[in-house]
């Protein structure tokens, strides 16, 4: 598992700052739950701090278009600084069910050259998280429009890439967050998983499994403060084990 990530980016009304300090400075979270879930995935806002670096790979390219332009020296700088100072970026995380259809697994027909297993992963979205992508770019439109950012998304060379998907009749794209989950996952019964909720193998009672591949799905959030308390959790069922052994 992951969760898909849309962006929206556009140009703001004025110098914002961007590029000094990590990749994100703020977000908007409050979005993350509501009754509107049964119908669609819900989604949370990234702000984004490094220009239009992940959809349009700036500043290079805005060094690149300016010099296109002949602008060398003083002017150079201006047109770079002129655009770069304003760039503002949106990450669109949605939430992401735990799709019975998604998963690693291997095939004969995919090895390495020294023979090994590569991973086949199958990773799709359904239509309630294309609904919360879809809801997500809305809300990007709407908040630029009322911050008075000039909407610069453009979906268009993206055609032929993954991700890319008409759906209700809109251009959406998607990529991977990174924030991969799954294979050992947790939940009550080794039918459909493999470890239980305090992270131990259903088959092999001595065995935990802890991370992010205990989460049958990925929510909003980025996972890595989750997987740690999972890890923790792990530990004092442990421990407590070794106590109750000992005494
Ligand atoms: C680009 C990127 C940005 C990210 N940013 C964030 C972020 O901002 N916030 C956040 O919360 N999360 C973020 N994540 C996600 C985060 O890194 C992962 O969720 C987290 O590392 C998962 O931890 P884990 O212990 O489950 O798995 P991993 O960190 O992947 O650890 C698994 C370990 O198992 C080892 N391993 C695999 N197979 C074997 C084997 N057969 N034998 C022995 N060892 C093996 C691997 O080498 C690895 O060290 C990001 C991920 C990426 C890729």
């Amino acid at each position: 598992m992951d969760h898909p990530v849309g962006l929206s980016w556009g140009l703001a009304p004025e110098p914002i700052g961007p590029y000094r300090g990590p990749g994100a400075t703020s977000g908007i979270p409050a979005l993350r739950d509501g009754p509107f879930r049964r119908n669609r995935s819900a989604f949370r806002v990234e702000i984004g701090n490094w220009g239009w670096s992940w959809p349009k790979f700036t500043p290079n390219s805005t060094v690149q278009e300016a010099l296109k332009e002949n602008k060398i020296g003083a002017d150079l700088r201006k047109a770079i600084t002129e655009k770069e100072e304003r760039l503002m970026r949106i990450g669109m995380l949605i939430e992401m069910h735990a799709l019975s259809n998604n998963s690693v697994t291997i095939d004969d027909r995919y090895r390495d050259q020294l023979g090994n297993y590569r991973p086949v992963i199958t990773f799709m979205l359904s239509d309630h998280e294309k609904r919360g992508l879809k809801a997500a770019r809305s809300f990007c439109v709407q908040m630029f429009d009322v911050a008075g950012i000039i909407d610069k998304t453009d979906y268009t060379e993206k055609r032929n890439v993954q991700g890319f998907l008409v759906f209700e009749d809109e251009e959406l794209w998607w990529q991977g967050a990174g924030h991969y989950a799954g294979t050992h996952l947790m939940a009550t019964n080794s039918e459909d998983s493999v470890v239980d909720a305090s992270q131990r193998s259903h088959e092999h009672k001595n065995l935990f499994l802890t991370g992010c591949g205990s989460m049958p799905s990925m929510g909003t959030s980025n996972p890595t403060l989750t997987a740690a308390a999972l890890a923790v959790w792990a530990a004092e069922n442990i421990a407590n084990d070794l106590n109750n052994i000992k005494s």
